[in-house]
């Protein structure tokens, strides 16, 4: 991939030596200083600032910081924390606004800053929009002397952190079964607080890649490809679950009692079941995830949200909607009782929660789940045509009188024996077709009509 400076919604990211400078981290923190200043009627804000364990960490902090400090704006250092952990913090210090630095599950070559709002949550679109605006005219305050911001270090948020979600559990049931648990750390943010929290549900731990060194022993993102050694430490050490997390331990994948690495779409599948096992309310996520979740919900009586792609519109949601749990289907658990941002450590509580609590093993809770084949897929599509390729998929299934459409995020067609989302890529000229049906062969047909008519629309605008 071409290496460029990205800068979306949801934050800012490049490479180290590369595209992300302290340069442009510093005018990042004028930016979102000014932001900030904006909205604060002249009292001065605060931002909490939380790292992974990255190398660049400390490098991209200092910028950050010396951006923030020189618009006026306090600084809390958090150190490093995950990012669930620094929305925690961010709410719970009732600062103005967080910012973590983190490439999330990318390489170690890239890291970023993403911005939170003052209840932990990722900034909404407009605001995002805004902070770029001021980011790209560079026209940023400097302030005089005596209102240059401060410094201060905070070292509670792990503790917070345990604590939260601690407090959403029956510890006392999870505690009485001593449940044998392997996590994948990915020498992330994650380690020290995943063992405070494992300490705290009195699970006998054998963390693997627990050291925070940022030196990433295998390719971070947690999917099925990079986690062969979870699913051995599963098997030798007959474990009852294993997790794996990235290295910011937003996102959770689960490997069972046999070291089956289940799907990441089990995650939130299996948070949710538990969820709504004992709580009523509704359940967002958005619309890239499985069905499951529909049918998860719809077996207790519960209706799902969905949102367009995004941490933040699932956040959102959430809030709006006053929904119980929510997420996303890459194993990304969110409940709002402990922040608005997805959460591997929540995750893991209510997964093992949702274990001692029926007796059963992990296998048997996600047999209970109805299963789906998903397909993903993408091809080359030149930019700007995107439009037209839904216009022709509406087209080619109007006739089917049981399609129902939705255009909040490229076009989802549900149909009654699958759905397909097909949209353009934000920043590579190509569009990816998810698909999904309990029947393989049911969703190989539809993604392969959808890739049928696509082609036959790029081929007419050449
Ligand atoms: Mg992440």
């Amino acid at each position: 991939m071409e290496d460029r400076l990205m800068v979306s919604v949801s934050g800012v990211r490049g490479t180290i030596g590369g595209t992300l400078t302290p340069h442009i981290a510093c005018d990042f923190g004028l930016a979102f200083a000014r932001m900030l200043k904006a909205g604060a009627a002249g009292a001065r804000p605060t931002v909490a600032v939380g790292r992974d364990t990255r190398r660049s960490g400390d490098m991209m902090f200092n910028a950050v910081a010396a951006g923030l400090t020189a618009g006026g704006v306090d600084v809390i250092d958090l150190g490093v924390v995950t990012t669930p952990g620094a929305a925690l913090a961010t709410s719970r210090l009732k600062a103005q606004g967080g910012v973590v630095i983190t490439a999330s599950h990318n390489p170690i070559v890239y890291n970023g800053i993403k911005f939170l709002q003052p209840n932990g949550a990722g900034l909404a679109a407009p605001a995002a929009q805004e902070l770029k605006k001021i980011w790209e005219a560079g026209q940023f305050d400097l302030s005089a002397v005596e209102n240059v911001g401060v410094q201060r270090a905070e070292t509670r948020t792990h503790g917070w952190h345990v604590d939260a979600v601690c407090e959403m559990v029956d510890l006392k049931t999870i505690a009485s079964r001593r449940f044998k648990v392997v996590v994948d750390s990915i020498n992330g943010a994650g380690c020290a607080v995943t063992r405070l929290l494992m300490e705290k549900l009195c699970c006998k731990l054998d963390q693997i890649n627990g050291e925070p060194t940022g030196q990433f022993a295998h390719t971070p993102e947690p999917i099925r490809e990079n986690l062969d050694q979870l699913c051995q430490a599963v098997r030798k050490h007959g474990a009852d679950v294993g997790f794996a997390q990235d290295p910011d331990a937003d996102r959770l994948v689960v490997v069972d009692e046999n070291g089956v690495f289940i799907g990441e779409e089990y995650t939130l599948a299996l948070a949710t079941a538990f969820a709504l096992s004992h709580r009523k309310g509704k359940v967002a996520t958005n619309l890239s995830t499985s069905r499951m979740i529909d049918d998860i919900a719809a077996a207790a009586g519960q209706s799902v949200v969905r949102t367009p792609t995004g941490e933040a519109n699932v956040a959102a949601a959430i809030i709006k909607h006053g929904c119980v749990i929510g997420g996303e289907g890459n194993g990304g658990v969110i409940d709002p009782r402990v922040a608005p941002v997805r959460d591997s450590l929540v995750g893991m509580a209510l997964i093992l929660q949702y274990m001692a609590q029926t007796g059963k093993k992990l296998s048997e809770l996600a047999a209970m789940i109805p299963h789906y084949v998903m397909v993903k897929t993408k091809f080359p599509c030149p930019a700007g045509v995107a439009p037209a390729v839904a216009e022709a998929l509406m087209r080619e299934f109007s006739s089917r009188k049981d399609a129902a459409f939705n255009t909040d995020d490229g076009l989802r067609i549900d149909l009654p024996e699958a759905w397909v989302n097909v949209r353009a890529s934000n920043t590579e000229p190509i569009m990816r077709i998810m698909g999904e049906s309990k029947d393989q062969a049911v969703v190989d047909a539809l993604v392969a009509q959808v890739r049928r008519v696509a082609d036959a629309v790029i081929a007419s605008a050449d």
